[in-house]
Parts: structure tokens; C-alpha cells; sequence
């Protein structure tokens, strides 16, 4: 490869912003200088949020998610300042439990042996407990103890009510606020918006639990205060009596409803902790492998899958309930990659904050300003996928691992700055009146849940 060559290759993976599968297309774009129009292949970033698939990719939306989660907690792009005063409440909601899975609990235990029964088994001869202290990287962990006692079927249809599940429960948080505010539901918006954002995980168990926020605002959304007796510890404890005693009742008559284990905490203003925490989550897949980023065709992909029993096992389950009568309209075929789970990976409620959307085009505005040529809209057509040089994709990782420890060590620099300045805060006051001042933050504290539902 000469000189030239290089610098060419070099460029194509900066312009693709070192994405690993960049998207080919055609079209035609007008020179700013000469005002030349030319034919020109562009590859573009794909744009995949899945870490394991396009890792430039999946950094870029992890940031988005970021900005939008914490501009809906204390204001910015778009969202009213105000924003940051208002009630909100994190929240954690889980899946019941559908049989005992290997776990790590708070003391590092699994299941062990009770001392009055002793060793046990199951009707199926599996042992009851486990006496292991499984590490973290354990394969076996989220696995049951006994796969015939773990119900298949009923954990992925509660996965595929989840989304229903949670919209019902939001019905009637507004329903309960509304009584308490003295006005019909349908009327409480002339009083107070509940605003959310919520983000879907999935257990190791292979169920799906939610984490997100609730905001109080008042009639205008974030620019408008919620009413006084609306208040974050009152939402909260709203929260939780819904969440006790919501269920949605499937087409076959089974009510479905939340695990015992949930987590409400309320956060304090100017507190964005809760975005790194959910943005983290954004760019995994089902299970954080490449085996179910895509949906499946056949029901062999899936039997020849190299992963362990319990996951293979869910999205067999969810392809075959697909054709039982009282599950066609859920559409398990298509969400078998995600153990029958049928909903959006990040929701939020239109007043909550900014969109993804709205993020990419400031961006793409902002980018644009350096570029010597501009596309002509319309003319753009998709010729493929992937770069021509072998070698691109190892060049966009090493681009994209660069950038990263830039990143990073700018982040820590800063932080070193801080620290700094802080210390000298500190040093000064206690010169001042000889008494500590505490200069500690206040840390968003992370959910603890149980040990089944890990
Ligand atoms: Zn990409
Ligand atoms: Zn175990
Ligand atoms: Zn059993």
C-alpha cells in the first residue's frame, strides 16, 4: 500500500466516525468551494446501539442516552432548568420469580442447605440447594437449579407483558394522583404531568426488569412546578402501592403482575448519577453476547445456537408459544432474541426531555460546518455494507480505542482538577473555624435487589 493509499484509508474510517460496518451509499454532492456537483460512495457510521456489534457506534448513542436521561433529570437541551426542582423517583421494577437460579446473595451464598431440612432434591432429583459461592463471571449464574421446576413458559410470557404491564401501572399511578389531586384521570393533566423515562434490562435469569425515572411537573411539563402536596416522598409511596397491586390480565386469562422485589428512591435536584447508570445499559443486547442481537428465521438457528441450556431454552419457548392461538397476536417469533420481551429498549414520556432524533441533527449541523462538500438530499441511495480494505475495520477499532483513552484521560484530568480545588476548599474552612466542613457529595445510591433475581 503506497502513501496516497494510506491517507485514503485513513480518511474513509475517520468519515465513517471508525465505525466497524459502516453503510454504503451513492449519491451526489455539490463541492462548497466550486459549486461542482459530483457522483461520490459514501460509507456512513451504522449507527448500531449494540456495543458487541459497532463499538464507535454503540460509545456515540451510549453518550446520547446520557444526555438525554440527565437533561430530563436536571434540565438543558431544550428541557426547562426547572426540571431540576421537581419530585422524581428512580425506580427498579423486576419480574416474580419462576423457579430458584444459581445466584450470588448479599453474604456471597447461592441456596444453601437449610439446616432443618438438610440436603433435599425435587420432584425431578435435582438438588433444592446450592452450596457454591459463584464469582461474578460465572457462566452458571441466572441458570435454575432445576430446569424442569423453572416455568419457561410463563417467565416469557410475563417478558412479553412486561411493556403492558408497566403502561397499566402508569394508568393508574395517574389515576391515583388524580384522586388524591381531586380531579377525573383524564383531567390531571390540567394540574400535574408525570413525566418517565424507563430503560429494559435482562436478568441473567433471562427476565426482563426495568429501571427509570418519574418526574412530577406541573400542566407545562417541565416549565411548570407540580402542585405543592405533590411531592417526590408522595410519589413515591404511590409508586408503591400501584406497584403492589397492578396486574394486567393476558388473552388467556392469566393476571400477571410485579416481583415482590422492587426499589424506589427518591433523587435529589441536581443529582445526575441515575444517567450514567441507566445510558450503561443502552447498548447491550439480550444476553450483553452477539448471539441475540438478530432476530432469528428458523427454529434450528436457534437449537444450534453455542450457548448454554436456560438461554437457548427461553427463546426456544418464545418461537413455539408464537403458534399457540392465544399468543399469535404478541408476535414471539420476531422477539425470540429477546426472550419474548416485545417492547423498546428505552421509553420515556414525550414531555420527559429531548429526543435521540433532535441530539443527532444538532450534531449533524454541527459537523456539517467543517465539511468542504455537502450531499444533496434525495439523491442518496444504500449500495451496501462494509469497507473495501480488509484491514479497515482493525484500523476503525484502534481509531475508536484511541479516542476512548483520550477521552478518558481528559475526564481524569478534570477530575484531578476538581479534587484539587476541592482539597484547597476544604483546607481553607478548617483554617477558618477549625471544624470539618463535609464537602462529600451526595451519591445517587444504586438499587439493591434481592438475590433471586439476579
Ligand atoms: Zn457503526
Ligand atoms: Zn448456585
Ligand atoms: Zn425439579
Amino acid at each position: 500500500m503506497n502513501a496516497s493509499e494510506r491517507r485514503a484509508l485513513l480518511e474513509e474510517v475517520r468519515l465513517a466516525s471508525s465505525c466497524s460496518h459502516p453503510i454504503r451509499i451513492c449519491g451526489e454532492m455539490v463541492q462548497l468551494d466550486t459549486g461542482e456537483i459530483r457522483r461520490r460512495e459514501l460509507k456512513v457510521a451504522c449507527k448500531d446501539r449494540r456495543q458487541v456489534l459497532c463499538p464507535a457506534c454503540a460509545s456515540l448513542y451510549k453518550a446520547d442516552a446520557w444526555i438525554l436521561i440527565s437533561a430530563g433529570l436536571v434540565g438543558g437541551k431544550g428541557v426547562d432548568q426547572a426540571a431540576d426542582g421537581h419530585p422524581k423517583v428512580f425506580f427498579t421494577l423486576t419480574a416474580p420469580s419462576f423457579g430458584a437460579v444459581h445466584t450470588t446473595r448479599a453474604n456471597g451464598t447461592c441456596h444453601p442447605r437449610s439446616k432443618t431440612q438438610g440436603f433435599d432434591r425435587c420432584g425431578h432429583g435435582q438438588p433444592r440447594s446450592c452450596d457454591m459461592q459463584h464469582e461474578g463471571s460465572d457462566e452458571i449464574l441466572g441458570s435454575p437449579l432445576c430446569s424442569s421446576c423453572f416455568d419457561y413458559r410463563a417467565a416469557v410470557l410475563w417478558n412479553a407483558h412486561a411493556s403492558r404491564l408497566f403502561s397499566h401501572t402508569m394508568r393508574q399511578l395517574q389515576r391515583r394522583l388524580a384522586a388524591a389531586g381531586g380531579v377525573k384521570r383524564t383531567d390531571l393533566w390540567s394540574v400535574a404531568r408525570i413525566n418517565y423515562l424507563k430503560v429494559a434490562e435482562v436478568q441473567r435469569r433471562g427476565l426482563i426488569h426495568f429501571h427509570g425515572i418519574l418526574r412530577a411537573d406541573g400542566s407545562e411539563h417541565a416549565s411548570s412546578a407540580p402542585p405543592s402536596w405533590l411531592t417526590a416522598e408522595f410519589l413515591s409511596q404511590t409508586m408503591a402501592e400501584v406497584v403492589r397491586s397492578t396486574t394486567v390480565t393476558g388473552s388467556d386469562g392469566v393476571p400477571r403482575g410485579w416481583g415482590r422485589q422492587f426499589d424506589l428512591a427518591e433523587v435529589e435536584p441536581g443529582d445526575s448519577h441515575a444517567a450514567s447508570y441507566l445510558a450503561k445499559y443502552s447498548i447491550k443486547t439480550t444476553d450483553g453476547s452477539k448471539h441475540f442481537a438478530y432476530r432469528f428465521r428458523t427454529r434450528r438457528q436457534i437449537e444450534q445456537l453455542g450457548v448454554d441450556d436456560h438461554r437457548r431454552t427461553l427463546a426456544l419457548t418464545a418461537w413455539d408459544l408464537a403458534r399457540q392461538m392465544d399468543y399469535r397476536h404478541l408476535n414471539l417469533r420476531l422477539h425470540a432474541q429477546a426472550f419474548g420481551f416485545t417492547g423498546q429498549l428505552i421509553t420515556k414520556s414525550r414531555g420527559f426531555t429531548t429526543t435521540f432524533q433532535a441530539l443527532r441533527a444538532a450534531r449533524a449541523v454541527f459537523m456539517a460546518r467543517s465539511n468542504e462538500f455537502r450531499t444533496i438530499e434525495g439523491t442518496f441511495t444504500f449500495t451496501g455494507r462494509g469497507y473495501d480494505h480488509p484491514r479497515a475495520v482493525e484500523l476503525a477499532n484502534v481509531f475508536f480505542t484511541m479516542d476512548k483513552e483520550l477521552r478518558h484521560e481528559r475526564v481524569e484530568a478534570r477530575k484531578r482538577a476538581r479534587m484539587a480545588h476541592m482539597s484547597e476548599l476544604d483546607a481553607r474552612s478548617q483554617a477558618h473555624d477549625g471544624a470539618p466542613q463535609a464537602l462529600v457529595e451526595k451519591k445517587f445510591a444504586l438499587p439493591r435487589l434481592g438475590s433471586d433475581l439476579i
